[in-house]
């Protein structure tokens, strides 16, 4: 048994130090950036940010309205890609840029996939992304799952996880030639793997670990799970995101899909569950297989409207941390981050 003493940093653990800044305004802050994939040497310029792809966030209502703020949108692996296609047909150059298509790794995943970019191609509408994920990327068969994926889609920008560990993260960039990994076990809002397994790493050390690596060998990393706040996405990319995923920020919206409901006051409700709860499971396998547990749940969030008031306030946030910290871009908060560990009563603006 081994036991690793450095303490390990959630984004509730820290904040920004604010420094001298030459910006006036949050209008100055650039919050697009350019970045050229490795292997896919594919161009992208956007917003970076992903819708997660749960069933309840990845939609393609979720796309249309993210696609305006060139934020992409991850759809589920269960999405009927005839409706993507058809809507993308409408406006090919700017609408693909800003989609993944997810799969997991099975032989059914693998053959959803291939027939997903198969219409996509039939019908001249191109793929940028793909997102490969599974609940486990530390899985030694993984990395080759990813190598057959990318030798089959060259030209395709490649994501995949979930991981937390620097050495898988750097290895599924040289050996499973993905260009973006995704990292965050454990974190998410709705998932019950640290209750279940006793599993995760708190998520600001994991991107901060994976972060280091993967750019050392001219990748990038997406931050997965434990945005509760626009602060949250701040300190993602302060630890080394250069992308963050968002699933119960996104959900809850006229956009996410879920079911309605409303108690006796007239408050209306909207669902959202793991993609790994029974929930889940029931929908689209029939069921939790005896061998293994569901490590999601469902809960009931209030409706929160339009998805565009939450997408505004969280840019606006970002804005404002760059603004704090002295940053002029996006992409430069990683640079003028100072963190300081806080106390716990710091922390109680979380509770
Ligand atoms: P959130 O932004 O809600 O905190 O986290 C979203 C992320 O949680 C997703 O992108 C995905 O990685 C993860 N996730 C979604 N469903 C489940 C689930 O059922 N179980 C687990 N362990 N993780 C999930």
């Amino acid at each position: 048994m081994i036991i690793e003493n450095e303490v390990k940093l959630d984004f509730n653990n820290v904040l920004f130090r604010p420094q001298t800044t030459k910006l006036t305004s949050r209008k100055q802050v650039e919050l697009l950036r350019t970045i050229t994939f490795k292997h896919s040497r594919q161009s992208w310029t956007g917003i970076p940010i992903l819708a997660s792809n749960m069933d309840t966030v990845g939609t393609l209502e979720m796309a249309k309205v993210l696609n305006r703020y060139q934020i992409i949108t991850c759809f589920h692996k269960f999405i009927d890609m005839n409706k993507v296609v058809e809507w993308c047909k409408q406006d090919h150059t700017f609408r693909s840029s800003y989609f993944a298509i997810s799969t997991g790794i099975t032989e059914k995943d693998m053959e959803r996939l291939d027939a997903n970019i198969q219409l996509c191609h039939d019908n001249n509408v191109s793929v940028q992304f793909i997102c490969i994920d599974v609940a486990n990327g530390h899985m030694e068969s993984f990395i080759q799952t990813c190598a057959n994926i990318r030798s089959k889609y060259p030209n395709i920008t490649l994501i995949a996880g979930n991981v937390v560990g620097g050495e898988v993260a750097e290895k599924l960039i040289t050996e499973g030639k993905v260009d973006i990994v995704k990292v965050g076990i454990g974190s998410g809002s709705v998932c019950t793997t640290r209750l279940q397994t006793g599993v995760g790493m708190p998520q600001l050390s994991a991107v901060m670990e994976c972060a280091e690596r993967v750019h050392s060998v001219g990748g990038y990393v997406i931050s997965d799970g434990g945005v509760c706040v626009p602060g949250d996405i701040s300190k993602a990319y302060g630890g080394g995101a250069d992308f963050v995923m968002m699933g119960g920020m996104l959900a809850g919206h006229k956009e996410s899909g879920g079911e309605l409901s409303q108690d006796e006051d007239g408050n209306v409700y909207v669902s959202f569950y793991g993609m790994s709860s029974s929930n889940a499971m029931k929908k689209y396998y029939g069921g939790v297989a005896s061998h293994r547990s569901a490590e999601g749940k469902i809960v009931r969030l209030k409706y929160k409207g339009e998805v565009k008031n939450t997408i505004e306030n969280a840019l606006g946030g970002v804005r404002s941390t760059c603004t704090y910290i002295g940053a002029n871009r996006l992409e430069d908060i990683y640079n003028h981050t100072i963190f300081m560990l806080v106390n716990q009563q710091a922390n109680q603006i979380y509770s």
